[in-house]
């Protein structure tokens, strides 16, 4: 299974700096990553990644998430991305699909919100992504606690593929503006 092919097909890579991709088993007891990118394309947005299966599932969040339980923030399920994009910060040129400037807004560990063992919790993962309801606990440096992600019924091929996420009451849930904090967790840098 290509699981990449729809991620390859929308860019060159010849003429972006993004990395072209491999799909890397890894060892089954590692944490699982997860990444929020902010990315300025034609529009402002943040992308937020789960490692699992060996690529990284992707959502496209445009205002970003929100540590306040009552707030549901729209999530468009986009292309599987590979696993070293996580570590991917810089300028997609003009002319190529997402032009803009994108920085790693955060990153950490995750688990099942049900489970940390490390067999269980991809079991639950993977039922729970097609289920379309990925109930999860980020260890992220500006996201912590509970979060779900909640696949919107409908018709997928009219409106994309919407999904929503929204923190759970925990420690972590205040109603502070986390996308308030702009700078990279890798290079402190902010978008232009
Ligand atoms: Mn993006």
């Amino acid at each position: 299974m290509t699981l990449l092919s729809e991620y390859k097909k929308k860019r060159k890579f010849e003429r972006t700096p993004e990395p072209s991709g491999k799909i890397k088993r890894s060892a089954s007891e590692r944490p699982l990553m997860f990444v929020v990118q902010k990315h300025r394309a034609s529009r402002l947005h943040y992308d937020f990644r789960l490692e699992l299966d060996g690529v990284l599932k992707s959502w496209a969040i445009p205002k970003g998430p929100s540590l306040d339980p009552s707030v549901k923030r729209l999530a468009m399920m986009t292309e599987d991305h590979p696993l070293e994009y996580r570590m991917f910060e810089g300028t997609i040129p003009k002319g190529n699909y997402g032009a803009g400037e994108v920085i790693v807004w955060d990153d950490g560990v995750y688990h099942s919100a049900e489970t940390a063992d490390p067999k269980e919790n991809r079991k639950k993962l993977k039922s729970g992504l097609m289920r379309g309801h990925l109930d999860i606990l980020l260890l992220g440096k500006k996201l912590k606690g509970r979060f779900l992600l909640h696949k919107i019924k409908g018709d997928e091929s009219e409106r994309g593929n919407p999904w929503l996420l929204i923190k759970q009451e925990d420690e972590y849930a205040s109603g502070a503006e986390v996308v308030d904090d702009i700078t990279s967790v890798r290079s402190r840098r902010t978008l232009p």
